[in-house]
């Protein structure tokens, strides 16, 4: 099942999503609980609820889309150099403070990015020159933990899984590389667009799922999910070890090769830019780059 966040007069709802009628059923969940996006869902499915019932269709285009955790609970769990073909070209683009340690890593890289960087599908992603000049895309499968649990076994992780969205780990290489730890690279305004909807864990083979970015209609990142180095239970294994996973916690598993940084000079964002990201079995997850301007960004 296909469940997305949206406004509609107003106010933000949840529904699920249709693809291939273009139609979207809003679901029954009170405004305080929708707010929530997708994890009114995942609060109803932890409590054994069946969704409420399920309103008259929607046209899928005539609807505002919201990323479909708007507000996480707390910062994004994210993993650094996952694939294998990345680990390399970041490891030698002299931004990896990390690279010490060898390209590869013997044990997850996590890092976190702050719930307010989160941003909508068809929402810009600010570039502001005062700040970074070096912002790049990571096309990333980000895991939705659906029930909670403390040093949960791998054999065991993905029954704590609920499903699955597309993240961009949007990063600014700069700061990243002067500041050592990944937070104030990771978080800025804007960094994390999140999309276009979530599915449930059963929509995803995660041994052949494939993972894409264009950037104005050109292809920069392609690689399949049986590709990473640390697997979807492994990365839930090592992130809930003395840490206890909340339901709606959200985890971005890493990005494969082609950011920006990979190229020679490298190839990052900038204004007017089109990033589109795809993620089979989830969808496609589309923003446009713009120049930061204080005036014409949303409080
Ligand atoms: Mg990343």
């Amino acid at each position: 099942m296909k469940l997305a966040a949206f406004r509609s007069g107003g106010r933000r709802r949840v529904g699920v999503v249709d693809e291939r009628a273009g139609k979207l059923r809003p679901l029954a969940f009170d405004d305080d609980l929708a707010q929530q996006g997708v994890l009114a869902a995942v609060a109803y499915a932890a409590h054994g609820l069946a969704l409420p019932e399920a309103g008259a269709p929607l046209d899928l285009k005539a609807v505002a889309l919201e990323a479909p955790v708007p507000r996480p609970p707390r910062n994004i769990f994210c993993v650094g150099k996952n694939y294998f073909e990345h680990a390399h070209e970041f490891a030698g683009s002299g931004f990896d403070s990390s690279a010490a340690s060898g390209a590869v890593p013997e044990v997850p890289i996590v890092f976190s990015k702050v719930p307010e960087s989160v941003t909508g599908p068809g929402q810009p992603i600010w570039v502001d020159p005062a700040v970074s000049t070096a912002v790049d895309y990571e096309v990333e499968l980000t895991v939705i933990i659906g029930r909670g649990g403390r040093s949960i076994a791998p054999e065991d992780a993905l029954d704590h899984v609920w499903g699955y969205t597309i993240v961009n780990d949007v990063t600014a290489r700069d700061i990243q590389g002067r500041h050592k730890q990944w937070l104030l690279g990771k978080s800025l305004d804007s960094y994390c667009p999140m999309g276009p909807w979530a599915v449930t864990r059963d929509e995803l083979d995660l041994g052949d799922t494939t993972v894409r970015t264009w950037v104005n209609g050109e292809l920069r990142q392609e690689a399949n999910t049986a590709q990473l180095i640390f697997d979807v239970p492994t990365i839930i294994a090592t992130v809930s070890h003395g840490i206890t996973l909340l339901p709606g916690d959200l985890i971005a598993t890493g990005t494969p090769a082609g950011v920006g940084i990979g190229f020679k000079p490298p190839r990052y964002l900038k204004a007017g830019d089109q990033v589109r990201m795809e993620i089979t079995g989830i969808g496609v997850l589309e923003n446009p780059v713009r120049t930061y301007a204080e005036e014409t960004v949303p409080a």
